[in-house]
């Protein structure tokens, strides 16, 4: 169990725009050192959520904290120790790159050149380039990397690969996160997403939000442990028998498979019963959780 005080903790959050409720009686716990992931689908309040941590958006209702602060209260204190990359990265047109990580630099208390000089040469970034001019990924690229160079203790990435080429996106996430945590594993990055593959591996932990609520909260090992895949094949197709605690039965011919949350080893027992050709269970990655759950 993690008794460190939680980076982010946000208690029975209510936020409505006009009569859209966007986050009802939410809750969330982000732990230090942890990549969290925030899941959901499009317009289930992860954007809210990560405004209301920012300060951009006041709770209606409930407790939101960072660092233990407040950041209604103490916005400044919050910002300082925290990077914030927006689903929509908007940079000033008229200056080039380079100015733009100058000017972005001047706000903080530190900026690490080396990160900054690996990270614009791995993404091919032309520091000449003019803001304006470049492609929504690129725009991405270089919100990260400005999120990254302070050295933030809190990394909170919206989406952060919509709009990036598929076939860089996931080695690009990982060289951001790498460069974030390397010789620091003290530091939290909360993380929304939906497309939930390209973060395997990554996320410690997360919270799986539908329509404003949280419906999941797991470690990723823990997820993995409690959420299986069985499949069984038989000689000959099987007589119908109970699978009403499964999340999801596929039957197909000779072959059923099921889908379950916690309880496995009963769900093969019952199987075993019946005395399979072959039977096997193997953990859900977490996109299968996040389709189960949400299905
Ligand atoms: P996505 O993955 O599509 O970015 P999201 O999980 O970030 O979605 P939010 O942007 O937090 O979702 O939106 C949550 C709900 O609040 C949605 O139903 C959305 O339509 C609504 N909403 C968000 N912003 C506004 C706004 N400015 N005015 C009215 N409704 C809004």
């Amino acid at each position: 169990m993690n008794t460190a005080t939680p980076v982010v903790q946000i208690e029975n959050l209510s936020y409505s725009y006009g009569t859209a409720e966007a986050l009802d009686n939410f809750t969330l716990s982000v732990p230090p050192g942890k990549c969290y992931g925030l899941f959901g689908r499009n317009g289930a309040g992860k954007t809210t959520t990560m405004k209301c941590l920012l300060n951009l958006l006041q709770p209606q209702k409930g407790q939101v904290r960072v660092f233990g602060l407040d950041p209604a209260k103490a916005e400044v204190a919050v910002k300082r120790r925290l990077a914030y990359v927006p689903d929509q990265v908007a940079f000033y047109p008229w200056m080039t790159v380079r100015e733009t990580l100058d000017y972005l630099a001047s706000f903080r208390d530190q900026w690490n050149a080396d990160t900054e000089r690996e990270l614009l040469g791995r993404f091919h970034l032309d520091v000449s380039k003019k803001a304006g001019a470049l492609s929504k990924g690129q725009r991405t690229q270089l919100g990260l990397i400005a999120a990254i160079c302070p050295e933030p203790d809190l990394l909170v990435l919206d989406e952060p690969t919509s709009g990036l080429d598929p076939i860089v996106r996931r080695e690009f996430i990982e060289t951001v996160i790498g460069a974030y945590q390397e010789g620091n594993p003290g530091r939290t990055i909360l993380v929304s997403t939906h497309l939930i593959a390209e973060f395997e591996g990554l996320i410690d932990a997360f919270t799986i939000v539908d329509r404003g609520r949280a419906i999941v909260a797991l470690d990723a090992d823990q997820a993995r442990e409690r959420y299986k895949k069985i499949r069984a094949r038989f000689a000959a197709p099987p007589p119908d028998f109970d699978l009403s605690d499964a999340l999801r039965v596929r039957r197909e011919g000779r072959e059923i498979e099921v889908v379950v949350d916690g309880a496995s080893a009963s769900m093969m027992q019952r199987f075993r019963e019946r005395n399979p050709e072959d039977l096997s269970a193997e953990a859900l990655t977490l996109e299968e959780i996040f389709v189960a759950t949400l299905q």
